[in-house]
């Protein structure tokens, strides 16, 4: 259900059926499907060889499912996806959401796809929801129900990139919300939550938790790029 005409690479120009050519895949997303890279399933982490959770999960296990995550959130990838989601380039999601299917592997078990909602003043500014775009054509290419009107979000906080994860788990608290026409839709349901960029996990797990409070079964979540420790250099 892929629709491939050629386009342009994203990151190397180079003519290519998917957006992102195989070499930039090859160099630029190592471990993509390389069960030598893996990340923990509670936040998209990379781990080291041999460990299954990393230490925070563990201690802290989160309220959402297994998290995918295509990429780290660092070079290329870092600019890629700021011109994506402010430079007014919805046209790149196609190219995003196959990475994404590339991260997921075979086929998922039935399930329904959401996107992480913007609220309607800042929807209205930026004119797209990056994270629609992807689930979109994501949802489109594994032939997945997905609805962008389930999640609704009443504000958008400024200045969370400075903010660790409890101050923006605070600030968070109620402000996802199912509208209370799809909770049917939502009700017994495995959801996957598609985000652009997964930061410190807080809006992810705030979002899951409205949907299960709604009803749903359980919630993946599925982030194109995952910021890593700040400890760490680009992947
Ligand atoms: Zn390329
Ligand atoms: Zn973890």
């Amino acid at each position: 259900m892929w629709n491939l005409l050629p386009v342009r690479c994203l990151l190397c120009s180079r003519w290519t059926a998917q957006g992102l050519c195989e070499p930039c895949l090859r160099d630029q997303a190592p471990g993509l499907q390389a069960p030598h890279r893996p990340r923990c399933p509670g936040c998209g982490m990379r781990l080291a060889a041999g460990v299954q959770r990393c230490v925070d999960c563990e201690r802290d296990p989160p309220a959402h499912g297994d998290v995918t995550v295509a990429v780290d959130y660092a070079h290329p990838w870092d600019r890629l996806l700021q011109r994506y989601k402010f430079g007014n380039k919805p046209e790149w999601a196609p190219a995003l959401a196959l990475l994404l299917a590339r991260a997921l592997g075979p086929p998922a078990p039935p399930l329904r796809v959401v996107p992480v909602p913007l609220s309607p003043e800042r929807l209205a500014l930026r004119g797209y929801n990056q994270a629609w775009e992807v689930a979109r054509h994501l949802a489109r290419g594994l032939q997945l129900p997905a609805r962008a009107d389930v999640l609704q979000r009443s504000v958008d906080l400024p200045g969370q990139a400075e903010q660790n994860r409890q101050a923006r788990l605070q600030r968070l608290h109620g402000v996802f919300q199912v509208h209370s026409r799809r909770r049917p839709w939502v009700m017994g349901q495995t959801v996957a939550l598609v985000d652009d960029v997964l930061t410190t996990g807080a809006t992810a797990g705030e979002a899951s938790r409205a949907l299960k409070a709604a009803g749903a079964r359980e919630v993946l979540v599925w982030a194109v790029a995952r910021t890593p420790p700040p400890d760490e250099g680009p992947s």
